[in-house]
């Protein structure tokens, strides 16, 4: 008998879910996401017990046709790219098909969607496993409802850490998420309380407010410039509104909020000597490029990019920084708000 088999479909998502699914925050991450890609310009978000309990997100998006239900389910399966010409001009958050059956094997799923053309579809699985499966009416958009994440996963469940940091991470996420689409209106609810909103008019400085609060989008300053290959804009703080850390610079690129070392430098470099050591400003800013220029394959969770023409960027990030701030001065006063 030989030794080496294929996994079954089941334990293969599961073995996935350990890179996808790492706690509730990249739950929400993966279905926000999903929701952003189906054009919806509403996404509410509901939590309880921090998403441990049950995440639910709801969008007015294309929803998914009846027939192709399942198929959502299925590992590798997507809608959002089908050659390898398509891999290399990424303009969708999602592309590897993985997230659904990531996340339905470790939990407790329900799907409801519609078209809003022809009849809708309610779907439920548990452990990856589809349990009910039926015609369903309901208004255009999807509902998805994931309770008991990683019942079936022990291990997973105890590498979870409090509510507290689960509930903080999932708000850093959906932050990002809406600084990202100004122009999608974002409700983000825990245990019934509102923990964000934000209007969804398409300015970024409107997201901000609703992220950071009035204040600090008072004290944020508005960046433009282009070159051949980028356009940078976004917000930036004056140099009086400082943080202590880098977890206020947030970088979209093609609607993709990223993480990356490099382009953070470029922001603290545009303030020179207006930053006190160890301060960190608010930043918001969007590029746009030929996806061409950015490999977003790196990682599972997309977070990290690979950009061939980084120097440049950087200098471009730098510039228009210096040109926002122009000879705007350091006033030395530690923000109260912190
Ligand atoms: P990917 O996003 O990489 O394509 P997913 O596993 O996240 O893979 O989703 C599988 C497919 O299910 C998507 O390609 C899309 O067609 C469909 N889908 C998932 N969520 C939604 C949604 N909220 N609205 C419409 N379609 C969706
Ligand atoms: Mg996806």
């Amino acid at each position: 008998m030989s030794k080496i088999v294929e996994l079954s479909e089941m334990l293969a998502n599961q073995i996935a879910a350990g890179e996808v699914v790492e706690r509730p925050a990249s739950v929400v991450k993966e279905l926000v996401e999903n929701a952003i890609d189906a054009g919806s310009t509403q996404i509410d978000i509901y939590l309880e017990e921090a998403g441990l309990r049950k995440i639910q997100i709801i969008d007015n998006g294309e929803g998914i046709e009846a027939e192709d239900v399942l198929n959502a389910f299925k590992r590798h399966a997507t809608s959002k790219i089908h050659t390898r010409d398509d891999l290399f001009r990424i303009r969708t958050l999602g592309f590897r098909g993985e997230a659904l059956p990531s996340i339905a094997s470790v939990s407790e799923l329900t799907l409801e969607t519609s078209t809003g053309e022809a009849v809708g579809s309610y779907v439920k699985l548990s452990g990856g496993s589809v349990v009910e499966h039926k015609p369903h009416s309901l208004r255009k958009g999807t509902k998805i409802t994931v309770e008991n994440l990683f019942f079936n996963t022990p291990a997973r469940l105890k590498y979870v850490k409090t509510l507290q940091t689960e509930l903080s991470n999932v708000g850093d996420i959906v932050n990002r998420l809406a600084l990202s689409h100004p122009d999608i209106a974002f409700r983000l609810i825990h245990d019934g309380n509102k923990m964000l909103s934000t209007t969804g008019n398409g300015e970024i400085k409107q997201a901000i407010a609703g992220i950071y609060g009035v204040e600090t989008a008072k004290k944020m300053v508005a960046l433009e410039q282009d070159d051949l290959d980028f356009k940078v804009s976004g917000f930036v703080s004056l140099p009086e509104l400082t943080r202590a850390g880098r977890h206020y610079l947030s970088l979209i690129i093609n609607g993709r909020y990223i993480r990356n070392f490099s382009l953070n430098k470029a922001i603290v470099e545009g303030y020179g000597s207006k930053l006190m050591v160890g301060r960190y400003p608010i930043a918001v800013i969007q590029i746009d490029m030929d996806p061409l220029l950015v490999d977003v394959n790196v990682h599972p969770t997309k977070q990290e990019v690979r950009l061939s023409k980084e120097k440049e960027l950087m200098a471009l990030i730098t510039a228009s920084i210096q040109e926002a701030l122009g000879d705007k001065q350091l006033i030395p006063k530690v923000d109260p708000a912190e």
